[in-house]
C-alpha cells in the first residue's frame, strides 16, 4: 500500500512496524520515524488508529493483550464497517 508520496520509510515499513510500535517494543530511533511518518502520511495514521481501537477493544473485553486472532480479527472487521458507515454520504 502507498499514498504515492515520497517519505523517508516506505509506508509498507512502517505499517509492518506499527504493530511492534504499538506494543512499544521498538527502539526510540523507530519510534520518531514512524511517528514523523504517521505525522505526514494519512492513509498511514488511519491504519494506526485502527490497530490502536482493536488494541484497546480487545483489552476491554478479555482483559488480555493477546487476543485470539479471531476476536481480532472481528474487531477489526467491525471497525473497517464503522468506518464505511461513517464516511459514507447519507440518504439525500
Ligand atoms: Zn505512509
Ligand atoms: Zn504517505
Amino acid at each position: 500500500m502507498s499514498c504515492g508520496e515520497d517519505h523517508d520509510v516506505d509506508c509498507g515499513e512502517i505499517l509492518q512496524r506499527v504493530y511492534v510500535f504499538i506494543d512499544n517494543e521498538l527502539e526510540d530511533a523507530s519510534t520518531d520515524e514512524i511517528r514523523q511518518h504517521l505525522e505526514e502520511c494519512a492513509p498511514c495514521l488511519d491504519e494506526y488508529d485502527i490497530e490502536r481501537c482493536v488494541k484497546k477493544l480487545v483489552h476491554r473485553s478479555c482483559g488480555d493483550e493477546h487476543a485470539p486472532d479471531a476476536l481480532r480479527q472481528k474487531i477489526l472487521l467491525r471497525l473497517t464497517q464503522i468506518r464505511i458507515e461513517t464516511t459514507s454520504p447519507g440518504p439525500e
